[in-house]
């Protein structure tokens, strides 16, 4: 693929019966203008996305993805997707990936101020090269989250739990983990545990445990977490979710950010302090990541 691929989605009811929605995709031109200026995406980042690896033209984990969409989606009071659509939309898009490692996205906004209905739309791409990424590691810093634990209990609105297109922040704190000298953060709860980075997942292995923050305290919760997890189950290791104090950053014998594009990427030191990384295994996890995964 040269160009970007990209594809205007009418969003179907998620219950209308029928299974052909070709008719409900305009092919567009990826460079062109496509959205209104009214679009509540772009003025408010009022919408929710996702964002799909493609390996030599095949969609990872698609039925995950499309079930966070839809929780966003409800999380976000949006209309839920179709999935059977959205499935298919998917299927376009990867029919457009050539060899090697792409990204699909897909949008879900609230749609134009005063409009009848949401706006949606999935586009394709060629993936950045995170080959030494996954090889070298990341150094990463951790940062206050700026609330406690229970935030996403005690406060639904937050959309804690929603991948939403408001990423402003998440990005500040990629901007602040590079002005630090790192390459990533992993965002603490105000009360001191770990929640996720920016962008990705924490897993961490103390011993033969592997360990990741429980989805429920305002993280989002990652597909390729989920995927490494049945991966490691496969395997007989014990993967356990938990609330993670900080300190048990420093005391990890590997840890990893994961996420859909990125994949594995090894953490090599927190705040400074080196960390061990297990590069066996950290290879092993790439290899089944860049594997057919469904
Ligand atoms: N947490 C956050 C905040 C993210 O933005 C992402 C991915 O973009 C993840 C976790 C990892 O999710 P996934 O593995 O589905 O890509």
């Amino acid at each position: 693929m040269t160009r970007r691929f990209a594809l205007m989605i009418d969003p179907a009811a998620a219950d209308a019966d029928r299974s052909d929605f070709a008719d409900t995709f305009t092919l567009v031109d990826a460079a062109a203008p496509a959205l209104s200026v009214g679009e509540l995406s772009a003025q408010r980042g009022d919408g929710v996305f996702e964002s799909i690896g493609v390996v030599d033209g095949h969609a990872q984990e698609v039925i995950p993805h499309l079930e966070r969409l839809a929780h966003s989606a409800q999380l976000c009071d949006l209309p839920l997707p179709n999935q059977a659509q959205w499935r298919q939309a998917i299927e376009q898009a990867a029919a457009h990936c050539e060899q090697g490692e792409y990204v699909i996205k897909l949008i879900l906004s609230r749609g134009v101020e005063h409009g009848p209905t949401p706006t949606a739309w999935a586009t394709a791409a060629p993936a950045s090269d995170f080959s030494e990424v996954r090889e070298r590691g990341i150094r990463v810093v951790t940062l206050d989250r700026g609330y406690d634990l229970d935030v996403a209990e005690n406060a639904p609105w937050l959309l804690l739990g929603a991948k939403t297109l408001s990423y402003a922040v998440n990005m500040a704190a990629l901007r602040e983990a590079h002005r630090r000298g790192a390459d990533d953060a992993i965002f603490l709860s105000r009360d001191g545990f770990v929640l996720e980075a920016p962008t990705a997942s924490l897993i961490l292995r103390l011993g033969d445990r592997f360990v990741t923050p429980a989805p429920n305290g305002g993280i989002l919760h990652g597909t390729t977490q989920l995927s490494v997890y049945e991966y490691l189950a496969g395997r007989g290791s014990d993967a356990e979710y938990g609330t993670i104090p900080a300190s048990d950053l420093s005391r990890a014998d590997a840890a990893w950010l994961v996420s859909s594009v990125r994949l594995a990427a090894p953490i090599t030191a927190v705040d400074g302090v080196e960390l061990p990384v297990d590069h066996a295994l950290t290879a092993e996890l790439n290899r089944y990541l860049l594997s057919p995964r469904d």
